[in-house]
């Protein structure tokens, strides 16, 4: 059954207060989605910070956004970011396009030879646990460590700036989970910014919290995961942000990611910590460690250095 909705979009520019209205028929409640991500509503945007406004309806909004999309999807972008509240991890989540799969070639990343190695096969001397500062209690075996489940994140002693990482991982290839409960670990850059590592090979989930994605915030430009069980590279090219005075974001943090030497994240900007609930948002911080998430799946990991930049 097909059903027909009109919208009315009235923005009350320069008047103060200023406000948004939506004008919808009977109750039809829209999904709004604001500089890419679903929120919960548009009453803090100012709308003289508005960029653009789009209405997608009917299929093409259920297509994109799911079933909840049918009522319409209200896109909004803005030119400066925007704070909401949000209560459901659903929220962040955006499902379409899926990236395109790409089979990547061979593997590299031999360390140069001013990299510093952070594990090189035999031991975590060079890692911490992140939760009290102990030893870090991964299991270490056959030249490769894997999160022991239980024990927490692990992190580098050192702390890093900007800084070039090469970090190869595993997915299990017992398969259980699915979703982001299969393969699922993570690199946090400064201990905040997750580049996702999960099996992804042939297993759905968001995009933007697929192996590759700085999650939920990027989804990853292809798909070139290999099949659980095989060992695939990440090199990183990460710029830490800049922070002034009462805290201001001189300039955001941006990332480079190939994954197994496919180009996935290109000089994007981060948007703030990564957050499962709610928009990310900085917090000013110093240099911070290379953090390894413990979700619970025992992922491996070898051949670790960095290159301070
Ligand atoms: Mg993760």
């Amino acid at each position: 059954m097909k059903r027909s909705i009109f919208w009315g979009l009235l923005l009350a520019v320069g008047s103060l207060p200023a406000q948004i209205k939506i004008v919808t028929p009977g109750d039809s409640k829209p999904l709004f989605v604001v500089n890419d991500v679903l929120v919960q509503d548009v009453a803090n945007i100012q709308p003289g910070n508005i960029e653009s406004v789009e209405v997608v309806k009917g299929e093409a909004a259920a297509k994109k956004y799911g079933p909840d999309g049918r009522n319409g999807v209200v896109v909004i972008k803005t030119k400066r970011p925007v704070q909401v509240n949000y209560r459901d991890p659903k929220m962040t989540e955006i499902w379409e396009p899926k990236p395109p799969k790409v089979t990547p070639g061979g593997n590299w990343g031999a360390p140069p030879s001013d990299a510093i190695i952070l594990f090189d096969g035999a031991d975590l001397t060079q890692w911490q646990s992140a939760r009290d500062g102990g030893e870090a209690r991964w299991q270490v075996a056959d030249g490769a460590f894997t999160v022991t489940k239980g024990t927490g994140d692990i992190k580098t002693k050192r702390t890093f700036g900007d800084v070039q990482v090469h970090i190869e991982w595993r997915a299990p290839s017992v398969l259980e989970g699915e979703g982001q409960g299969r393969g699922n670990s993570g690199i946090f850059l400064q201990e905040r910014y997750e580049l996702q590592v999960l099996d992804s090979y042939e297993s759905p989930t968001y995009p933007n919290g697929q192996a590759g994605s700085i999650y939920k915030q990027h989804v990853p430009l292809v798909n070139a995961t290999r099949p659980p069980g095989e060992w695939q590279s990440y090199d990183i090219i990460f710029v830490a942000p800049k922070f002034g005075g009462n805290g201001r974001v001189v300039s955001p943090g941006r990332i480079t990611v190939l994954h197994n030497g496919v180009l996935i994240q290109n000089n994007v900007e981060i948007w703030g910590n990564t957050e499962y609930i709610g928009l990310p948002r900085y917090t000013p911080h110093e240099k911070g460690a290379i953090q390894l998430q413990d979700h619970g799946n025992p992922v491996s990991y070898r051949n670790i250095w960095v290159r301070e930049l």
